[in-house]
């Protein structure tokens, strides 16, 4: 587990101001969700905090180090996106070690943590598969088991179920939430679907353009949005 601190982030793509001197204080081990329109910067800060982009300005902290230099493979993040590509010929425990085995850890300890992932997701029975032989959610429960046979100490979902029909979405949302109480790991998890974020959220952020609109627990921003804005955003149905 593991406290992310946003001080100061900006990003710029070329002339184009994606984020701001943002601030943010992420705290160990609790349920982050992001929302915000398409295009205010979601998917952005989620990137650079996995260390895939550089910033512009200010200074990054997980675990209270300084990670601003930091390559992506030393951050001990895990993300997991709506895009779940599987390698569609290997199987789901070969899909779920496959990183393990990229770093060389030892055979046996590379079958212990796939099964461990595969007991908490559900996915006991279905090592041996391909993924053409898996349901959607039971793809995207692979896409987790790759994140979590890693330990990370910081989890990040981009939008995670957007591929998902309605009734599957509903049960996934059950399904990462009790991941979160199970593993306790610091998760910050991108949507635009206000009813997950008021479902799963210890807190919500709203982003805006780049700029963080609010930051609060679910009923304390459909109660008290801070500008119309918010209210907007929380209190329109999906
Ligand atoms: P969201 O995930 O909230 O939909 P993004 O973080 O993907 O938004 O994008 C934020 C803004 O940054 C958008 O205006 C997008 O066009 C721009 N953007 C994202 N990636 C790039 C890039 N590689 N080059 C230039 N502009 C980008
Ligand atoms: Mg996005």
């Amino acid at each position: 587990m593991a406290s992310v601190e946003l001080d100061g982030i900006g990003k710029r793509y070329g002339s184009l101001s994606v984020i701001e001197g943002l601030n943010l204080d992420v705290r160990d081990g609790e349920l982050l969700i992001l929302v915000g329109p398409s295009g205010c910067g979601k998917s952005t800060l989620l990137r650079i905090i996995a260390g895939l982009e550089s910033i512009s300005g200010g200074e990054l902290r997980i675990g209270g180090r300084l990670v601003n230099e930091m390559a992506p493979r030393d951050r001990n993040i895990a993300m997991v996106f709506q895009s779940y590509a599987l390698y569609p010929h290997k199987t789901v425990a070969q899909n779920m070690g496959f990183s393990l085995m990229l770093a060389k850890r030892p055979k046996a300890e590379i079958e212990r943590k796939v099964k461990e992932a595969a007991d908490i997701l559900n996915l006991g029975g279905l090592l041996d598969r391909y993924p053409k032989q898996l349901s959607g959610g039971q793809r995207q429960r692979v896409a987790m088991g790759r994140a979590i046979v890693r330990d990370p100490e910081v989890f990040l979902f981009d939008e995670p179920l957007s591929n998902l029909d309605a009734k599957l979405r509903v049960q996934m949302r059950a399904e990462i939430k009790a991941l979160h109480e199970r593993l306790g790991t610091t998760m910050i998890y991108v949507t635009h679907d206000q009813v997950e974020a008021m479902t799963m959220a210890d807190r919500i952020v709203v982003l805006n353009r780049g700029h963080i609109e609010q930051v609060g627990a679910p009923l304390e921003l459909y109660d008290r949005p801070a500008n119309l804005f918010v209210a907007d955003f929380i209190g329109s149905p999906s």
